[in-house]
């Protein structure tokens, strides 16, 4: 990006202050991928940066870049485009979109090459908000994201001989081989775990599908259960960090569930 004024859509990924009154936002824009930039004075005046400044929120922003790589951008202005109040209105909701956003920061660094997860996000967000099963969301997402940045990890048959994995209702997933292993490549696979060929299917063709597609998907909630915990397992080993949002929205079901027993 050459040095000067640029002005794009974006979804907070995060905020930290700084100093006495400004805050350093991390966001995630429609056209130059993840980027930080400082807000002078976000939290003196609130006026230019009212509203926007919290995760997820979607802005408009206008910036200014200094030239050279990964430096700090100036954030001049900044303008409401949806403060998605009713997934605030939701804990449950609310978790999967605040889980989606610590795992979009995650997983990328700066640079244009993150540009297509802006519209990821943006779509499941607004499914989110338009009804879609706070799990299922979230699984869609991983799976959608990691296969964005060609990191979903082999399920359509054996990661080791490539020979399909057919004919059995369970196969066997290695997070540390990256994706299904075969009755012969099986054996001796540290932490791999017995998985239904069903739901190694689903997250492989979720992966694939677009936001309105997706939405036509209907996962009961065993196979988002094995989905969960595969999912949860590779994220883990790829990113050898624990996600706070994820573990809450994991308490929370349990403690749904003990309710209901
Ligand atoms: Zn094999």
């Amino acid at each position: 990006v050459r040095k000067g004024h640029y002005k794009t859509d974006a979804v907070v990924l995060g905020a930290t202050n700084y100093g006495e009154s400004d805050v350093i936002l991390t966001l995630l824009t429609a056209e130059f991928g993840k980027i930080k930039g400082v807000a002078k004075g976000a939290r003196r005046s609130r006026r230019r940066f009212v509203g926007t400044i919290d995760p997820p929120a979607r802005i408009s922003v206008l910036f200014h870049h200094h030239g050279g790589h990964g430096e700090l951008k100036r954030v001049e202005d900044s303008k409401l485009i949806d403060g998605y109040a009713g997934l605030k209105a939701d804990i449950e909701r609310f978790s999967a979109a605040c889980y989606m956003v610590e795992l979009s920061d995650a997983l990328s660094s700066e640079g244009d090459e993150w540009r297509p997860a802006y519209g990821l996000l943006t779509s499941l967000l607004f499914e989110l908000s338009s009804g879609m099963a706070p799990d299922a969301t979230s699984r869609f997402f991983e799976a959608r994201i990691l296969k964005l940045m060609g990191l979903m990890p082999h399920l359509t048959g054996c990661v080791i001989c490539r020979k399909r994995v057919a004919g059995e209702p369970k196969a066997v997933f290695s997070s540390a081989r990256g994706g299904l292993l075969c009755r012969e490549c099986s054996p001796g696979s540290v932490g791999a775990m017995e998985v239904s060929l069903g739901t190694a299917m689903f997250l492989s063709t979720a992966s694939t599908l677009d936001a309105d597609k997706l939405r036509r998907l209907k996962p009961n909630q065993q196979l988002l259960g094995e989905a969960d915990l595969m999912l949860e397992d590779f994220i883990r080993f790829h990113t050898g960090r624990e996600f706070k949002t994820r573990r809450f929205m994991d308490s929370m079901r349990s403690a749904k569930a003990v309710a209901v027993s």
